[in-house]
């Protein structure tokens, strides 16, 4: 039976204010979720100071990226050492907005991949589809190369340490969800295809679901065999709509 896991991308919202209340009141309301792992990822300035108001709580701090190299002339990037050293337990990688509006290729997002459990970071590995190469049925050989390129990289055991999130692109921000059946389909294909290296890590990895997760359709999503939790953009900014879909999860 695999845990289930909430985790929310603030993607670049808030403020110093906005923050402090937003974690004290998931930090509250997340006390009575003893099954489910609930983490946030916040835009990286913020990490010290919500690494401080988590010192002795149980709720995973992650940043929305990491860098692909270990350290030096890389200007803008942060190190898996360095969130490290700020208590990070998670990190995104290949989230499609880095994608596509940032260009990172497979085998970018692979090195950061690479990178984060290098550095003994979790890394949230974000893959899925757009609407057009959905509706030219290319569903699964979009997924499958994005994975693919990742474990060419680090190897199917490096699943073990990781998280799994599928995103359609076309649900992301857009207030279109899949349907639980359409998630379901893509997460079980996922599972197959980690199965076909490794069966024990396929039966283990957490595969999460993300795009336009809400508190009134996060049960049925949560509900499916292969969908292990959430990664929420939009709803993790509320802390009672973030708290809700932790609640799915905790009852799932
Ligand atoms: C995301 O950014 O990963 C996401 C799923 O966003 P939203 O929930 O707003 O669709």
């Amino acid at each position: 039976m695999r845990q289930s896991l909430v985790v929310g991308n603030w993607k670049m919202n808030g403020s110093r204010d906005t923050a402090e209340r937003l974690v004290a009141d998931i930090v509250a309301g997340a006390k009575s979720l003893d099954k489910t792992e609930i983490g946030v990822c916040v835009p990286f300035v913020y990490i010290p100071q919500v690494a401080q108001q988590l010192q002795s709580e149980s709720l995973l701090l992650g940043s929305q990226n990491v860098a692909d190299q270990v350290s030096g002339a890389f200007t803008g990037e942060t190190s898996a050492a360095m969130l490290k050293d700020f208590s990070c337990a998670l990190a995104l990688v290949g989230h499609s907005e880095r994608r596509a509006l940032y260009g990172e290729s497979d085998s970018l997002v692979a090195a950061r991949y690479a990178q984060a459990l290098a550095g003994g970071l979790k890394p949230v590995l974000c893959i899925g589809e757009t609407l057009e190469e959905r509706e030219q049925g290319k569903t699964f050989d979009v997924v499958a190369a994005q994975l693919t390129a990742v474990l060419d990289t680090a190897g199917v055991a490096s699943l073990a340490d990781a998280v799994i999130a599928y995103e359609p692109v076309w649900a992301i921000g857009t207030g279109k969800t899949a349907s639980p059946e359409q998630a379901q389909e893509v997460h079980a294909f996922i599972r197959q295809s980690i199965a076909k290296l490794d069966q024990a890590i396929a039966d283990k990895v957490q595969i999460l679901y993300g795009g336009s997760v809400k508190a009134d359709n996060a049960e049925t999503l949560f509900a499916m065999a292969d969908i292990d939790g959430g990664l929420i953009g939009g709803a993790s900014l509320d802390a009672d709509s973030f708290l809700a879909i932790c609640t799915a999860a905790n009852n799932s």
